[in-house]
């Protein structure tokens, strides 16, 4: 049956492909190691389970205002406050059926055939999937390894064009794990005085997840350009609530009430005790949160090293999220062969850079969301498999 074009150009994430590629070879009696997949390997805290249980038991069957209830966006508010030391108003809170759905709304806002719209390469590929699904031009802002995977602010404002719409910035990153210095993200600021009419989209979901000191620079401490920032963020990462589907963007005046709008039209509301829960997260404690970082900080260290001493692999030290992309470039494999062949001969599932853009030829991405046990088992595979073919 025929549909609008723009659905011929429609992507996807190649993570879900590897995961259910992944699940079809368990079930046959394999046995895989899944590092493809981006979600924490943690539970969601249980105060939080506990708070969605009550809600549901106290009444909370209902739809919400389509922004989501005051107390959740009051939630966000103080949250914010909180890491931030930024005030925001609830009022500019939109509460999402997961992180995506601030994504897919702001890309629709600002993309149509004509426009441009920049977004990291390597980076999530839903970036650019919505990008060409609205008919607009994706250019690609390269994030270099020789930079830390941070985006340059030079580079980045050397592509803006009069076309240019939006600006898609992600830090921490997926899929490379770099933190863009507040100095950087500074210097991009000021350059975007010269282009008044770019919106920007900042994706923060990452911004719990830091190691090392690095510290996460929301873009909310610019003033300047409030008025035309997105704030993308979200539960799925930080408190292991992926499916839960709750995540809540940050919007200016000018915007609020168009988003306002198409929740109306498309989600209606989050799921009602799903947002007693988030407030819930929000406000803490933190213990369990605490612990699942510095669990990942201790499976990055490993990750790190273990790729390190393997033939042809190099892997910068990942700042931020929970992924390492380590640099293949010396094993002789184009990375996708070599993520399929991981895969089906060595049990190891894991994401070939090329999923993430152009620029991801020559890397592959390690998910470290899986057990010390897993991934020394994983890095043996991958050593082996390496040792074979050299
Ligand atoms: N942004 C980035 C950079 C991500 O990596 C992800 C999920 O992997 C999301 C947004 C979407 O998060 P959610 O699962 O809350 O929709």
């Amino acid at each position: 049956m025929k549909t609008i074009a723009a659905f011929d150009r429609i992507g996807e994430e190649n993570a879900f492909a590897v995961l259910a590629r992944a699940t079809a070879l368990a079930a046959s009696g394999r046995d895989i190691i899944n590092l493809g997949i981006g979600q924490p390997d943690f539970p969601t805290p249980p105060h939080i389970v506990e708070a969605a249980v009550k809600a549901l038991r106290d009444g909370a069957h209902g739809y919400t205002p389509a922004t989501g209830t005051l107390a959740c966006r009051e939630a966000v508010a103080r949250h914010t406050l909180k890491t931030t030391g930024i005030e925001v108003s609830p009022e500019s809170v939109i509460v999402v059926p997961g992180g995506k759905v601030t994504m897919f709304s702001a890309i629709l806002m600002f993309g149509e055939p004509g426009a441009e719209i920049l977004y990291p390469d390597p980076g999530f590929p839903i970036y650019r999937s919505m990008i060409e699904f609205t008919g607009a031009t994706p250019v690609p802002v390269p994030i270099r390894e020789d930079k830390g995977f941070a985006f340059s602010a030079e580079e980045t404002l050397s592509l803006i064009t009069p076309r240019t719409r939006l600006l898609i910035l992600n830090s921490p990153a997926n899929p490379t794990g770099g933190v863009t210095p507040a100095d950087e993200i500074a210097a991009l600021v000021k350059g975007l005085d010269r282009h008044p009419d770019v919106a920007v989209l900042s994706d923060e979901i990452y911004d719990h997840m830091t190691y090392d000191g690095a510290r996460h620079q929301s873009l909310l401490a610019f003033e300047a350009i409030r008025d035309r920032l997105i704030v993308l963020n979200g539960w799925s990462k930080t408190f292991a609530m992926t499916g839960w589907r709750m995540g809540w963007g940050i919007w200016p005046e000018g915007l609020a009430d168009r988003m306002r709008k198409l929740a109306v039209n498309c989600w209606s509301c989050v799921n009602a005790p799903a947002q007693v829960a988030g407030a819930a997260a929000l406000d803490g404690p933190f213990d369990a949160v605490d612990a699942m970082m510095a669990a990942f900080d201790r499976r990055r260290r490993l990750v790190v090293d273990g790729l390190n001493a393997l033939p042809g692999v190099s892997c910068a030290t990942p700042k931020g999220a929970f992924y390492a992309f380590p640099n293949i470039a010396g094993t002789g494999f184009k990375a996708k062969p070599l993520a399929g062949a991981l895969l089906e001969e060595a049990g190891v599932a894991l994401i070939g850079g090329p999923d993430f853009g152009t620029l991801g030829e020559g890397y592959i991405r390690l998910s470290y969301a899986n057990s010390e046990e897993n991934i020394e088992r994983a890095l043996e595979r991958i050593g082996t498999f390496l040792g074979k073919s050299a």
